[in-house]
């Protein structure tokens, strides 16, 4: 990591869906959605250092990546370089910029860890240079990186269309505890979006109430969130991944209000009322073994 101060650091949440559905299929292959997003208090620390002194470039407008997490992209295939590119591109910035990311999100779980990334980067790169751009102006940009960068730039809880990228902000919503688990396991989203198309065939498919959700949030009933909690991929994602469906049953017998699956998976979480149970539920599971204690977290909403 890097001695000097960072010319702008910015945090960058990872986000849960409360209500996930699927409502057709697009003539480009994707799926439209009906989804409520909602960014939690687990995040990625984005340093930006700008001055090519510090890339030790001699090419004007360069971007370097660094990480801590060995897995993490540190090319132009990383959101954060694309989110830079493009707007050192755009705005033909000159100066050159290392973006530092301390990875506290686990990759490929759900969570919108690389989208996320990307976001901040709009945002710092935005504030720094002085581009003088929206957030409803990033967030035209943001789509083109990504689904989910929209809903990252934004905040909060938000429902969603399309792609997931026609958004609508919900307001601030009441505090929940939350207990995120990320079983040591991968699901790609790409199998889980055929098996779901394969089983709506098969007539397999039954959806969530994403409308009621939405309901209850705009009209302040927050204690029916937990009970509306849905995810269309769950019926996809379990019976391949029983951990999901273990950890779930283990978050209730702990006293949580609802449980979901978020995304595609394998990341799964409990919504708590009560800061100690949820506390007690947090040590039960990193004693059950059934997923590495470094990918369980006892977090909250961020709004
Ligand atoms: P989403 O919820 O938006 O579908 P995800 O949380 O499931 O995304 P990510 O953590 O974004 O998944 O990782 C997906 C892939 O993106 C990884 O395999 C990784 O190689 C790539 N990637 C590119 N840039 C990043 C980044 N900054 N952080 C994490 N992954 C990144």
């Amino acid at each position: 990591m890097n001695n000097r101060e960072p010319s702008i650091e910015l945090k960058a949440y990872a986000k849960i869906n409360l209500g996930l559905d699927i409502t057709g299929r697009r003539e480009d292959g994707y799926h439209d959605l009906k989804t409520i997003m909602q960014q939690v208090d687990l995040y990625d620390v984005i340093r930006l250092y700008a001055e090519a002194e510090i890339t030790g470039s001699q090419e004007p407008g360069q971007i370097l990546i660094s990480c801590d997490h060995s897995m993490i992209p540190t090319d132009e295939s990383n959101l954060a370089y694309k989110a830079g590119r493009l707007l050192f591109d755009e705005f033909q910035i000159t100066d050159s910029m290392l973006i530092e990311i301390e990875k506290n999100i686990p990759m490929a779980a759900g969570l919108a860890g690389g989208s996320t990334d990307a976001a901040a980067v709009l945002r710092g790169v935005n504030d720094y240079f002085g581009l003088g751009l929206s957030d409803d102006e990033l967030m035209q940009r943001g789509v083109k990186l990504g689904a989910d960068v929209p809903f990252c730039i934004m905040g909060g809880t938000a429902y969603a269309e399309g792609v997931g990228d026609q958004l609508v902000p919900l307001g601030v919503m009441d505090d929940f505890v939350v207990l995120l688990a990320v079983p040591d396991t991968r699901v790609s989203t790409k199998w889980a979006y055929t098996t779901y198309d394969k089983m709506l065939l098969a007539g397999e498919i039954v959806h969530p109430n994403t409308d009621q959700l939405r309901a209850a949030i705009e009209m302040e009933d927050f204690g029916c969130v937990p009970d509306f909690l849905g995810n269309v991929l769950e019926l996809v994602t379990i019976p391949e991944y029983q951990i999901v469906a273990r950890v779930k049953n283990e978050m209730m017998k702990c006293g949580a209000a609802g449980t979901l699956m978020s995304g595609s998976g394998p990341s799964v979480y409990g919504l708590f009322i009560d800061e100690e149970k949820a506390a007690t539920a947090f040590d039960w599971l990193v004693s059950q073994e059934l997923v590495p204690e470094e990918r369980i977290f006892l977090t909250g909403f961020h709004n």
